[in-house]
């Protein structure tokens, strides 16, 4: 299928790995110019060679944290005018809600809800001169149905998803949509870190953890970064331009809702 896609520039922000990794090369293969970010510059620039070398689109690699002011601005200034926005970011840790501090949900609302906002805020009012463009944030599962140990994530996921709520209506008329791709458990670093937590604190095997978790998805398995990325490119294509304001869960069926 062709997205219609191709000559798009896009900005994926913590792609060198795991579901950002896995929308870069979605949308290389759609045909889209990259701007790749994540911190460490090894896996980054290897990540970028990696696709270069299979899509043959130009991809440029920023080496930043995208959650502090000063690498948001080497980012956008690389990015200039881009067509698409991904935002991402690490997660929080898991913990317990008597222990967080205000530190702690500061740092988890500048990751996981300010900065995506701070990156919208950017780059909207270019995509809305030129009448058209996507923004995709992903978000979580944790905005459907909260995780306890996530108190983190589900706080400040779910006030990115309020703000998105508002803003997709008011910049849908000028071509450009705003939706959020919420991911159930995939197989990523972020899923082998939060199944570590699990055999330590149940002192069990990962291989044990795994399996609990998996027993909770009706699909049976985890997600992979290339179906979701594939999710992500649908919604940026020109097939997706009456996708407004949407939260699209990818969990295998794990949420038992009817809605
Ligand atoms: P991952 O496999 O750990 O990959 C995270 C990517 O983001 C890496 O490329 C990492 O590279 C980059 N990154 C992290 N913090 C960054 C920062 N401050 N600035 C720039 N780049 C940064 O994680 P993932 O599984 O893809 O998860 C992506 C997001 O989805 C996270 O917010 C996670 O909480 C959420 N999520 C994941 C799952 C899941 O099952 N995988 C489920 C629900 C929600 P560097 O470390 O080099 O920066």
């Amino acid at each position: 299928m062709d997205l219609g896609l191709k000559g798009k520039r896009a900005l994926v922000c913590a792609s060198s790995k795991g579901l950002g990794r896995g929308c870069a090369e979605a949308l290389a293969e759609a045909g889209v110019e990259l701007v790749m970010n994540a911190r460490g510059a090894e896996a980054l620039e290897a990540a970028a060679a990696d696709i270069r070398a299979r899509t043959g689109v130009p991809v440029t690699a920023i080496a930043a944290d995208i959650t502090s002011e000063e690498g948001r601005a080497r980012v956008l200034e690389a990015a200039g005018a881009v067509d698409i926005l991904v935002t991402n970011a690490g997660g929080p840790p898991p913990g317990i809600w008597t222990d967080w501090t205000r530190d702690d949900f500061i740092k988890a609302l500048d990751a996981n809800m300010l900065t995506p906002i701070a990156l919208m805020q950017a780059l909207l009012p270019g995509m809305m001169a030129r009448g058209w463009g996507r923004v995709v944030n992903i978000t979580s599962q944790a905005v459907k149905a909260p995780i306890g140990v996530l108190g983190l994530s589900n706080s400040a996921r779910t006030g990115l998803t309020g703000f998105v709520a508002g803003t997709a209506r008011q910049v849908a008329g000028s071509g450009v949509t705003i939706n959020n791709l919420l991911p159930g458990i995939h197989a990523t670093d972020r899923a082998e870190s939060l199944d570590g937590g699990v055999a330590k604190k149940e002192g069990i095997s990962m291989d044990e953890a795994r399996a609990r978790r998996v027993a909770t998805i009706p699909a049976g398995r985890y997600g992979t970064p290339e179906e979701f990325g594939a999710a992500c490119a649908f919604l940026c294509s020109q097939y997706a331009g009456f996708i407004v304001g949407q939260n699209i869960l990818l969990d295998g069926g794990g949420i038992n809702t009817t809605l």
